[in-house]
């Protein structure tokens, strides 16, 4: 899993560190001042720490800075997330006296740092969502949206699996009436995982069918509806005009986005387009398993500043990953030996 993005930070780390520890003639100067001035005690003193100490000029390291910025955007990162990346590596190591020794821990230190600011967004509380639609004695529900392709159909059995493993009743609705009947991956696997599926005609109003769904929850004391929905009609209108009336219609709880991480800088009109047409909740990165690049993730955790829910890591029903940020910086550059 992000083998490039990781290679590349690597690469980074230890070219400004080479920068950092590299000694200039300073070790001669040192000896010669030995042997001539023993007395000048803070002269020698000053040396020594010239030798252990060193301050970067902002030229020394700018163009490896500016080479791992492209690196970063060949790994799929946004210009904006590659710049800030980098400005904070200068504004943390630039005309700082730090000790020769400790320049990758500082390197390391502040990549962390940027990526723990990047990734800071505060996660969203499933049960709490799940509890607040209990007491109002419905179900909670949750409507996925994406491009056809991304792994929306998957996704949501992931999802409905790992719900289910956690002890809720959950209900599916084919809401991409759209698709022709042997696309329709969700019923095939509602069926394996033994969940109940609401559906209608194809060409049926995908409002309706959500909405069918949350009233069969209700009856059946379901407590979760996983909406699916089309993400692709016969023109942007239309389909902006279907997903505005399934969520006027509905009123979700969580509106989620379906991104496969594979799209390179395609998910950020991806996730504007939704966005703009529904009001996205929270992420959900696909295909995470075979994907070397990464940094797409980061674009468009930096630009939304919306949750990611889960990952995709395969497609297996149990291929799924709560999002957790921390354990995704380790991922990144936990392996850098220090
Ligand atoms: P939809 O058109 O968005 O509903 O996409 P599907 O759920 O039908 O998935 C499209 C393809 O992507 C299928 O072949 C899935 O098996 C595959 N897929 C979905 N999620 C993942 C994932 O996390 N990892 C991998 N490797 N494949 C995935």
């Amino acid at each position: 899993m992000f083998e490039k993005l990781k290679k590349r930070i690597l690469s980074a780390v230890q070219k400004i560190a080479r920068k950092g520890e590299e000694k200039e003639k300073i070790e001669e100067k040192k000896k010669k001042v030995e042997e001539k001035v023993k007395k000048k005690k803070g002269l020698l003193k000053k040396i020594i720490k010239k030798i252990k100490v060193k301050k970067l000029k902002k030229e020394d390291i700018e163009p490896i800075i500016s080479e791992f910025k492209i690196n970063l955007i060949e790994a799929d990162a946004s210009l904006e997330v590659a710049n800030k990346i980098g400005d904070d590596l200068i504004k943390s190591l630039v005309e700082k006296e730090i000790e020769r020794k400790k320049f990758k821990e500082k390197i390391i230190k502040s990549l962390k740092e940027s990526l723990i600011e990047i990734l800071n967004i505060p996660s969203i509380d499933l049960e709490k969502i799940i509890s607040k639609a209990k007491n109002e004695d419905r179900a909670a529900t949750f409507i996925f949206f994406g491009i056809n392709g991304v792994g929306k159909s998957l996704s949501i059995a992931k999802f409905a699996n790992f719900l289910s493993k956690k002890g809720y009743r959950v209900i599916l609705a084919a809401g991409d009436t759209f698709r022709a009947a042997g696309d329709i991956q969700l019923e095939k696997y509602a069926s394996a995982l033994n969940l109940p599926v609401i559906k209608h005609k194809r060409g049926a109003d995908p409002a309706a069918v959500i909405f069918d769904a949350r009233k069969a929850a209700e009856s059946r004391k379901y407590d979760i509806v996983l909406a699916d929905t089309s993400g692709r009609i016969h023109t942007k209108r239309d389909l902006l005009d279907e997903l505005q009336k399934i969520v006027r219609v509905n009123k979700p709880d969580l509106k989620i986005l379906v991104l496969d991480s594979l799209s390179g800088n395609d998910v950020i009109n991806q996730f504007e387009f939704f966005d703009e047409a529904v009001g996205i909740d929270a992420v959900v990165f696909t295909k995470v398993d075979v994907n070397e690049k990464g940094g797409n993730i980061l674009s468009v955790c930096y630009k939304f500043k919306k949750p990611i829910l889960f990952l995709g890591k395969g497609q297996n029903f149990d291929d799924i990953e709560e999002f957790d940020s921390q354990r995704f910086i380790e991922n990144l550059i936990g392996d850098l030996k220090i």
